[in-house]
């Protein structure tokens, strides 16, 4: 019986606010219970811009996932009034043998996507700011673009509490146990929850709030630059594209306040969710020394800002969306390892349908807890998001 079946969210950010939106709107009782507030400064959510980009190798089903997110975005920008993506399009620079490109170019015609492969030359005339001669393969696909980060997670909210969702901030949960065919639900005050199910969506904090730590999750520390300060008609969208270079740079035209946004997609150290991030000036000289090369306009614009942030990184970058094994009144949405942003609004349906007992709308086999036990050359660290967020 799914009318009505209580469920408690654990983290509200952009999947657990998704998850509580899907809930809501099937019927549940969902309560997301969030320990800052939402869009706060310190997880994986926040922020100005998400790339969103079909541009995923040869692994249709994720080309698959992001043609069924764009429209659940689009209806929630309708529904709330909000600005929530601007479609700037997809420049890759990369080459011709990075498993990658060329890959993602076969997979995104195949879905009826209007990617063009672009020589240097086409490249460098369409978008004179970059300098494509060390790149063996580009392409060019004028759908996709930039999640407004921020904005979605307010949608997402209001959409939860329009649905008759609850939304408890600065409230932290401490635990969550198994308990007859429910679950139960400990706040860091001592109050106790019962519920029918539980969504843990806690982002790095994950190992804090399953009983004990069951997925293999390191938690890296991630920073983005802004720069300033460069001319609107050469970097605004429409004359600047959202672009991923080298299986590891990426970044978008001016936002907020005429910022450009670049950063690499490396891995970075591994980092305790519990204490400050630090700007690393290092990171930011050495995506300096690559713009150098690659955008030189923009290499010594000025610092204007950066975003520090965490992925949630498993070894083979696929997602964790299943039940707990040992307590399948939890339901895991966890190991975004840096691309999941994208996908948010459809995750909150798919850990929704795990939750209610139904048929969820895309196969998760892929994304199965079973398979950290397995060998499968497919799932070498680097295949699945191509070194971009
Ligand atoms: C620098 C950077 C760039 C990225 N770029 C892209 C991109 O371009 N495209 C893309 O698709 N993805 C991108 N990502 C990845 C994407 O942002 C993440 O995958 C996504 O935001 C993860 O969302 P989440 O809800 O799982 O985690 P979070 O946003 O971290 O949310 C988890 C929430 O749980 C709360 N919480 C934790 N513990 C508790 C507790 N005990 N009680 C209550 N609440 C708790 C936290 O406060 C937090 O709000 C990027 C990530 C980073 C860091």
């Amino acid at each position: 019986m799914v009318e009505g079946r209580t469920v408690i969210v654990v983290g509200g950010g952009v999947m657990g606010l998704a998850a509580g939106c899907a809930l809501a709107g099937r019927g549940a009782r969902v309560t997301v219970i969030e320990r800052w507030r939402v869009a706060h400064e310190r997880g994986s959510s926040h922020g100005l811009t998400r790339a969103i980009r079909h541009e995923y190798g040869p692994l249709g089903i994720y080309t698959d996932m992001v043609a069924r997110s764009l429209p659940l975005w689009a209806d929630l920008a309708r529904e709330t009034g909000r600005r929530l993506y601007t479609e700037t399009g997809i420049l890759t620079l990369g080459q011709e043998d990075d498993g990658h490109t060329l890959p993602g170019l076969e997979t995104m015609r195949a879905a009826g996507l209007p990617v063009e492969r672009l020589t240097g030359a086409e490249c460098a005339r369409r978008f004179d700011q970059f300098q494509p001669e060390e790149f063996g393969a580009i392409t060019w696909n004028p759908v996709g673009g930039m999640m407004h980060a921020s904005e979605c997670l307010m949608a997402l909210a209001e959409r939860l509490r329009t649905r008759g969702g609850a939304l408890r901030e600065e409230t932290r949960v401490a635990r969550v146990e198994g308990s007859g065919d429910g679950v139960v639900v400990t706040l860091a005050g001592g109050e106790r929850l019962e519920a029918d199910r539980a969504i843990m969506t806690a982002g790095p904090w994950v190992a804090e709030v399953l009983p004990e730590p069951r997925i293999p999750v390191r938690v890296t520390h991630q920073q983005v630059m802004y720069l300033g300060g460069l001319p609107t008609e050469r970097f605004a969208a429409g004359a600047f594209p959202t672009f991923l270079a080298g299986m590891e740079y990426y970044g978008f035209p001016l936002q907020g306040a005429g910022w450009l946004k670049v950063a690499s997609h490396r891995f970075g150290v591994t980092h305790d969710p519990n204490t400050a991030q630090v700007v690393d000036p290092e990171e930011v000289e050495r995506v300096r020394a690559w713009l150098r090369r690659v955008i030189p306009e923009v290499a010594d614009a000025p610092l204007v800002g950066t975003d520090l942030c965490m992925y949630d990184l498993v070894a083979d970058e696929d997602f964790v969306l299943d039940v707990d094994p040992e307590n399948t009144g939890v339901v895991i949405g966890s190991g975004f390892s840096g691309h999941g942003f994208k996908f948010g609004i459809l995750i909150g349906e798919l850990l929704a349908a795990l939750a209610l007992d139904e048929k969820p709308a895309v196969p998760l086999e892929r994304f199965r807890l079973a398979r950290f036990g397995e060998t499968n050359p497919e799932r070498a660290i680097g295949h699945v998001a191509g070194g971009h967020a």
